[in-house]
């Protein structure tokens, strides 16, 4: 039996995170838990139902009557498969706004340690390191700069069909950032026991390369 291997990738938006994390679930056959999916569903389901942000009272009903799952490659939302649906400009900023509420941290949280208990896993977000799986056996905290990373946004918006300004994605990213890392509950920072990883000028492979080298 291989010993258990928690792996805590955090960063802030466009950093590279899911694209490392996926590459090292694979190459070491663990799961990959991407918990910036799970704010997005929540965020997801709080404009479907028209929940808004003040609306605790209905938040926590909601809250208490949904379901988020991994399986195969796929987030479901209550049972119903919502990749796509979670990737767009929308969502990231509900998802930006609904994940300092406590309400949604307690409850994603809780689910996010589960996920984590039983089993190696890479999970990737804003502080897997710092609160989510404080004890992971590695933790990394990738970054790069603003242009680079609204660039490799702008680039993936484009590839999808959905073009946008490079200024526009810029702009948002830097909104987000900074939601993220001011917020007083659990905000986006690294970890003391992180290794920093600026992937400014590096390509995936790169990052993966280098990363996997670390772990050795
Ligand atoms: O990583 P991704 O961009 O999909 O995350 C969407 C949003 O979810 C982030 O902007 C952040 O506000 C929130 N998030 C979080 N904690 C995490 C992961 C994501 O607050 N662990």
């Amino acid at each position: 039996m291989m010993d258990k291997r928690r792996i805590a990738i955090d960063g802030p938006s466009g950093a590279g995170k899911s694209t490392i994390a996926k590459g090292l679930a694979a190459a070491l056959k663990i799961d990959y838990i991407d918990t910036g999916a799970m704010y997005r569903a929540v965020g997801y389901k709080m404009i479907r139902e028209k929940i808004g942000l003040e609306d605790r009272e209905a938040l926590k009903a909601m809250l208490a009557d949904t379901k988020i799952d991994f399986s195969a490659g796929n987030i479901l939302l209550d049972g119903e498969v919502i990749n796509d649906r979670i990737r767009t400009p929308e969502i990231s900023k509900m998802a930006s706004d609904c994940s300092a509420l406590p309400e949604v941290r307690e409850k994603l949280v809780l689910l996010q340690r589960e996920m984590g208990q039983a089993k190696s896993v890479v999970m990737d977000g804003r502080d897997i390191g710092t609160n989510v799986l404080t004890d992971a056996e590695y933790k990394f905290f990738l970054t790069a700069s603003l242009e680079e990373r609204a660039r490799r946004r702008w680039l993936e918006l484009q590839e999808k069909g959905t073009p946008q300004a490079l200024a526009d994605v810029e702009a948002d990213m830097a909104a987000r950032d900074y939601n993220d890392s001011h917020r007083p509950l659990n905000p986006l920072r690294k970890a003391e026991d992180a290794i920093e990883v600026d992937s400014t000028d590096m390509n995936a492979e790169e990052v993966m390369a280098y990363i996997m080298n670390l772990m050795k």
